[in-house]
């Protein structure tokens, strides 16, 4: 594999960039190596400046669904520059768009768009905090929601442990209002209401966790969550900023027979563009500013470029692609099964939709202790040697692959042979 170009660049960008990045997980410092610089991107497949092409299995971390550059997306969008690329101005694109998930997801009455999924999970608790007048929010460990104070946090040991700042800058004061709990793990979660009940605001899930790995949270768990939260007057929000019209058609919560408060999108719904959206019941939605006095605003937020491009992603995604990509998750994991059996691997491979993982671990996956217990190393030196035969993998084990509406059965063929090949070295 040819990495002088990338190399170089890498260099270069350490003189501009901390780290030589604008996002962490882009320095590949889990698995080691250089990151590739990329020059463009088409379809399925990813091209480095080194002129390699690699067959895409994060999609920009899950927001091109359908491929990269489709070209209506792309002709679509360059019609919307043409007319102006923000208003600072009410538009109908905005409403278009909007509509168009309340279609799709169900719960939304009313919603906001933003730029990030940071700045959708941030505001959401915004929402919590000022609908019940309470300062608390609850979260799970190894659940990412972005990168805003309240969530920067670590729990201690044991149950219900106040948190501590998991990043210097987050101020102990803001750290200990979120609560840091064990996923799936419902005592913790009774333990904890039962103490703090009456003080807690929110309770924040990724319902399908892709950022400690992929793992799914049981339907007791999340019905306890939203039995909870009504009992103690809290509200359940659901992050779906990855999981969005990925986890099923209707995303995470489209699995489980439980109505959350609101919910979070992001990643898809602007289809490679900086958009993301919080929502969920009019009631608590319309105390947002200017209806209400919750303050919420953003300058390019719902801009015209952005909105076009989401609205022209999601319109594309049919129940008959969606399959599509069903089948080629379900190809991959069969054949890696297989190659499981094989060499006799320590390895849980795992899907949610159109996402997928594995672990190198001997046990199921079931929280983040579980995750931290996989064998990493073995990880990083799989993805290298992936890497150097054509396939892009997630730089870490603890995030999620994506498949895309452009993957073929031949991408996922010789996807398996690589696997196969590369654990014929490190097991044959
Ligand atoms: C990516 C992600 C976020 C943060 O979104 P950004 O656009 O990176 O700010 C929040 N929550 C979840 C579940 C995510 O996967």
């Amino acid at each position: 594999m040819k990495q002088e170009q990338s190399k170089k660049a890498f260099l270069e960008a350490q003189d501009v960039f901390p780290g030589g990045v604008n996002s962490p997980v882009r320095a590949f410092k889990a698995v080691g190596g250089t990151p590739l610089f990329i020059d463009k991107a088409k379809g399925a497949y990813l091209y480095d400046i080194d002129g390699q092409e690699y067959i895409d299995y994060v999609l920009s971390w899950g927001p091109m669904i359908l491929g990269h550059a489709p070209d209506p997306v792309i002709a679509a969008v360059q019609e919307a520059v043409a007319k102006g690329t923000s208003y600072g101005a009410p538009s109908p694109l905005e409403t278009k768009l909007g509509k168009l998930l309340q279609e799709r997801v169900p719960y939304l009455e009313r919603l906001r768009m933003v730029n990030s999924g940071t700045e959708a999970t941030m505001s959401a608790i915004r929402v919590a905090r000022g609908v019940t007048k309470r300062d608390k929010i609850v979260k799970f460990i190894g659940c990412y929601h972005g990168h805003s104070d309240s969530f920067l946090v670590e729990a201690g040991s044991g149950i219900a442990t106040f948190g501590l700042p998991d990043s210097p800058g987050v101020p102990a004061a803001t750290a200990s209002q979120t609560i840091s709990l064990p996923y799936n793990n419902i005592a913790a979660l009774k333990e904890c209401f039962e103490q703090h009940g009456t003080e807690i605001a929110g309770v924040i899930i990724e319902a399908v966790a892709g950022n400690m790995g992929l793992i799914k949270a049981s339907e007791e768990f999340i019905r306890a969550i939203r039995d909870l939260t009504r009992e103690y007057g809290a509200l359940f929000i659901v992050d779906e900023v990855m999981t969005g019209f990925r986890a099923s058609y209707t995303g995470a919560i489209g699995l489980y027979q439980v109505e959350p408060d609101l919910i979070c999108l992001g990643k898809v719904v602007g289809g490679g563009f900086p958009v993301a959206a919080f929502g969920g019941k009019k009631v608590y939605m319309d105390q947002v500013a200017p209806l209400g006095a919750i303050y919420q605003a953003g300058t390019l937020s719902g801009n015209p470029i952005a909105m076009t491009a989401g609205y022209e992603t999601v319109k594309r995604l049919t129940p008959d692609l969606f399959q599509q990509m069903l089948d080629r998750v379900e190809q991959l994991c069969t054949g890696l099964e297989r190659l499981k059996e094989k060499y006799q691997i320590p390895l849980q491979v795992v899907s949610a939709g159109t996402m997928f993982g594995f672990f190198f671990n001997d046990h199921p996956v079931c929280n983040f202790e579980d995750s931290k217990a996989s064998d990493h190393h073995l990880f990083a030196k799989v993805h290298r040697l992936l890497l150097e035969k054509g396939i892009y993998l997630a730089p870490s084990q603890y995030e999620s692959n994506f498949m895309s509406t452009e993957h073929t059965k031949e991408d996922i063929d010789r996807t398996l042979q690589a696997f196969d090949h590369v654990f014929g070295e490190i097991y044959g």
